[in-house]
């Protein structure tokens, strides 16, 4: 089913081609007839599969056609990065339609807002917060939107937003057309589709498991440990490629920004705490590669739509499943290959589990040959990190110990799968060494050890 066939307007089609697109994605085959017709969707899916278009393709059809110079399609979104993020793809497909954008959201100037709804945007991108802000002082008038899209809905009820949302419904006309997407539909979300959309169509994108195309690895660690095995891997791998590293804590991502920063990387932090000036600004640098590393909580990752993430690592394991594949889904995507590491400690055991538990298999354990496993928790109580040992190769045999969390020694390996053998390569394992490992397991018994020492 090709684009042609949804009967779009000469602009919007125009705005395919310029964005590149040569066939819709399975989120759009699925939504844009039923969408397109005017009816309410609801949508299971990630970022990642195309959803954006998916839901911008025919708001920007409808609004092609009607009046001007009013609100007639306002997306909530949770964070200001993917209302951005919204709002480039928004200008990027409606470039030729002359229809006008505005992105709303906190931490930035009411005023400058405030002009450009003045001036006339038709379609308005908005985090809830401040969207509010300017709904009560009746800054803005939402009564004629023909359009209500709520964006990673299962986000939104994360951060709290669900009884904003809930209150920005009433500024809207109760004729209109809604379309909800969401990665996850827990119960909280699915009572907000059933309040606010009417006989909608469902579709879903097999949302939870990560693209074939992501070679994953568990690496058990002792906390103590992660960023020293952090920096060894780092020092071991140049992909040319960008790394999106997920810390727990805001804290936790502008600490390890910096120890990489120390260690020689191009790194940076993205945190919730930065101003929305320094948090474009770290965007800008990862997009063009002036920063490699950019170290996130899950919160400021979300609307993060960078190409060419080679690597993604979890540093702390994701609270949830869904997270996780969230996570991982930023490497990988439109089949490249991508590779997704995780340092689990002993107390991170659950969450290794509901992951497995979620992707139906185990996740393939891998040990950096040649770190030291086993090194105490140092002295001091801050700074974890060992030096990195300068021009490290691995060597010829695994750690003898097993620290806290460490793979155990005693027991055999997973033979290497398709994530091990890759992995190997990244670790710059010599042809040589890459057999020898491949013989040494072929020896061993095929037993998994898929958490480490619990
Ligand atoms: P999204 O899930 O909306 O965040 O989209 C993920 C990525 O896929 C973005 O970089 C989009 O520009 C891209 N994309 C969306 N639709 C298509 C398509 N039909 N063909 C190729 N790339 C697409």
């Amino acid at each position: 089913m090709p684009f042609q066939s949804f009967d779009l307007k000469p602009e919007i089609t125009a705005g395919i081609n310029a964005c590149g697109y040569t066939a819709p994605t399975p989120i759009q085959r699925q939504t844009l007839p039923s969408a397109l017709a005017g009816r309410d969707i609801l949508g299971l899916a990630q970022t990642g599969t195309g959803k954006t278009a998916a839901f911008l393709l025919p708001i920007l059809q409808r609004l092609q056609s009607g009046p001007r110079g009013r609100v007639r399609a306002l997306i909530v979104a949770p964070t200001r990065e993917l209302a951005e993020q919204i709002n480039d793809s928004a200008r990027e497909l409606g470039r030729q339609t002359k229809l006008r954008t505005v992105t709303i959201y906190g931490g930035v100037g009411k005023g400058g807002q405030l002009q450009q709804l003045r001036q006339g945007a038709e379609i308005v991108i908005a985090c809830p917060g401040r969207l509010l802000d300017h709904l009560d002082a009746k800054a803005m008038d939402l009564s004629r939107v023909e359009m209500l899209v709520l964006d990673e809905a299962d986000q939104m009820f994360d951060m709290g937003f669900l009884p904003a949302i809930r209150r920005i419904m009433k500024y809207l006309p109760a004729e209109r057309q809604n379309m909800l997407f969401s990665a996850t539909m827990p119960q909280d979300i699915r009572g907000l589709a059933n309040a606010i959309l009417r006989d909608p169509v469902t579709v879903q994108i097999a949302h939870q498991k990560p693209a074939e195309t992501v070679a994953q690895a568990l690496f058990p660690v002792a906390k103590h440990l992660k960023p020293s095995l952090l920096l060894e891997l780092m020092q071991r791998h140049d992909t040319g490629g960008r790394t999106l590293i997920f810390t727990r804590t805001k804290h936790g991502a502008k600490g390890l920004a910096k120890k990489l920063e120390k260690a020689g990387h191009s790194a940076a932090a993205l945190q919730g705490n930065l101003s929305q000036n320094r948090r474009r600004e770290v965007m800008d640098s990862f997009r063009t590669g002036k920063v490699r590393v950019l170290v996130a909580t899950d919160i400021a990752a979300r609307g993060i739509d960078v190409a060419d993430i080679s690597h993604v690592i979890n540093f702390d394991m994701p609270e949830t499943p869904e997270a996780y594949v969230h996570r991982i889904g930023r490497t990988g995507r439109a089949e490249r290959s991508g590779q997704a590491f995780s340092f689990a400690s002993r107390d991170e055991q659950d969450q290794v589990r509901a992951i497995e538990r979620l992707l139906g298999k185990r996740l393939e354990q891998q040990q950096l040959d040649g770190f030291d496993y086993s090194a105490p928790v140092p002295q001091e109580s801050e700074s974890p990190t060992r030096p990195v040992r300068s021009g490290a190769r691995p060597q010829s045999r695994p750690s003898a110990r097993s620290g806290a969390g460490g793979p155990s020694s005693g027991r055999p390996r997973a033979p290497r799968s398709r994530a091990a053998s890759s992995a190997a390569s990244t670790f710059g394992l010599s042809p040589q060494r890459k057999a020898n490992n491949n013989a040494h397991n072929a020896n061993r018994a095929p037993r998994r050890t898929p958490t480490g020492n619990r």
